[in-house]
């Protein structure tokens, strides 16, 4: 792989648009022509529904490939629910499509019936030496929310308004409006029911290799071989090992463990974290999180592993989780349960879209949080890609000011701003 300035291109493919005589205004004609499918969606979690969802919506042909025996049960089986608002740096294809995401999930919930909820966000801090901090924090989001976040700050007294569960040792914080919290199990269902008769999903169907031959795509699998005219590798946690059955070697994944702690008997009405100027290594910082369920999360928290398959919380993650969250409640919850999901840690930092045989291979490789929150936006990116690469030119924008393949990567490691959730 080499890189040129933001775009990053795989070895030996070029990124560029053909154009295919078959294609026309989005209508599939891929049944005349002895192939199975327009696209080809490896992976049945949040990014590959949302991209056979906009595909379909179109009228392609799609066909959704899963090693697993049912969608959402990757990645996107455990992880916090949360919609996003921030997203360091605020620069990033991920913080991009996030922003875009979030703005879309009121109406997709609505459509598909989708439990849904916006929240706010209080990042607080406990000690008055910290309201100046606080202070700049709060410009520095005002500026790059710029009016289409509700951004504040308030004082104690405001804060314990907003939640009255918090400590009173809190001194002040900034609320950021425009969160949600999703029954991302439901959207999930839903999603699958929506698309049932329109997509055709194989499960316990393993994508092993495939490559192209000519005009088309061949894809081999567990449960036999088809064809298609372009592939999106939506593989999640291992979309850079399906890269490379598919012939393009990516730079790996680094898997990253996420426990959270669930509690019940404790209500809150916002997201809270600790507010802290400096965001540390590849999270967030996790938060204290209300959830559909009626239930409180603390969480996640990091730990890099060696190999993806460790995917064991312990006693130490417990303890960091409630010495951090804990002293931010007046109230304390009944464990109910300690859970963990492994993020697919970007070898950038960022969201990579990496195009592969003229654009016949789309690979969507370190979809790590805030992945739940951007899928509806990076659905749309991946969906106008396929089709400006099969031949069917749209105008709507695609991100604001991501570039034409919407292909970015910042790199990684610490970034200054503000910490929180
Ligand atoms: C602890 C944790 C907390 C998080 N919290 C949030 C949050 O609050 N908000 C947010 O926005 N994001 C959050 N995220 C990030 C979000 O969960 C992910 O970005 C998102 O779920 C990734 O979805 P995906 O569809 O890309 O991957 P996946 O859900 O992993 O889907 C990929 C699918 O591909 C399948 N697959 C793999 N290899 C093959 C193959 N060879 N053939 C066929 N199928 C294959 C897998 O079985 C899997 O089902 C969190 C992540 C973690 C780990």
């Amino acid at each position: 792989m080499v890189c040129d300035g933001h775009v990053f291109i795989a070895e030996c493919v070029c990124i560029h648009v053909v154009s295919d005589p078959t294609m026309r205004g989005g209508v599939s004609t891929a049944d005349h022509e002895g192939l199975d499918y327009d696209v080809a969606i490896i992976g049945a979690g949040i990014t590959g529904l949302m991209t056979a969802y906009t595909l379909a919506e179109e009228g392609y042909r799609v066909g959704v490939f899963e090693a697993a025996s049912g969608p959402g049960q990757g990645v996107t089986a455990n992880q916090s629910e949360v919609i996003h608002v921030v997203q360091l740096p605020f620069g990033s294809v991920k913080s991009k499509l996030a922003r875009e995401g979030n703005l879309m999930y009121d109406e997709l919930c609505a459509r598909l019936g989708v439990p849904f909820k916006r929240v706010s966000a209080l990042l607080v801090v406990r000690s008055r030496l910290t309201l100046a901090p606080l202070l700049l924090g709060y410009l520095y989001l005002r500026l790059n929310l710029r009016g289409r976040f509700g951004v504040r700050i308030t004082g104690s007294r405001g804060a314990f308004e907003l939640e009255p569960r918090l400590s009173d040792k809190v001194k002040g914080a900034i609320v950021v409006d425009g969160y949600g919290v999703v029954d991302s199990k439901r959207l999930i269902a839903k999603l699958h029911e929506h698309l049932a008769g329109k997509v055709d999903f194989h499960f316990n169907c393993e994508v092993l290799s495939g490559k192209p031959q000519g005009p088309v795509f061949q894809l081999r699998t567990t449960r036999g071989d088809f064809a298609c005219k372009c592939v999106v590798n939506a593989a999640g946690l291992y979309a850079d090992e399906v890269a490379a059955r598919l012939g393009l070697r990516v730079e790996p994944i680094k898997p990253g463990l996420g426990v959270m702690t669930e509690y019940g008997g404790l209500e809150v009405n916002s997201i809270i974290a600790p507010f802290s100027l400096i965001q540390r290594g590849r999270t967030k910082g996790g938060g204290i999180i209300p959830t559909m369920r009626g239930t409180v999360i603390f969480g996640p928290n990091l730990r890099l592993l060696e190999r993806k398959s460790e995917a064991e919380p312990t006693d130490d993650d417990v303890r960091e989780l409630e010495s951090k969250f804990q002293p931010l409640l007046r109230v304390r919850g009944k464990l109910l349960r300690v859970y963990a999901g492994v993020r697919p840690l970007s070898p950038h930092g960022d969201f990579l879209l990496l195009e592969g045989y003229s654009g016949k291979l789309i690979n969507l490789i370190g979809i790590e949080s805030p992945g739940l929150t951007a899928a509806p936006a990076l659905g749309r990116l991946v969906a106008q890609r396929v089709k400006s690469v099969l031949g069917v030119h749209q105008n709507s924008a695609v991100g604001e000011g991501l570039d034409r393949a919407g292909v970015g990567a910042v790199r990684g490691g610490v970034d200054s701003g503000v910490d929180g959730v």
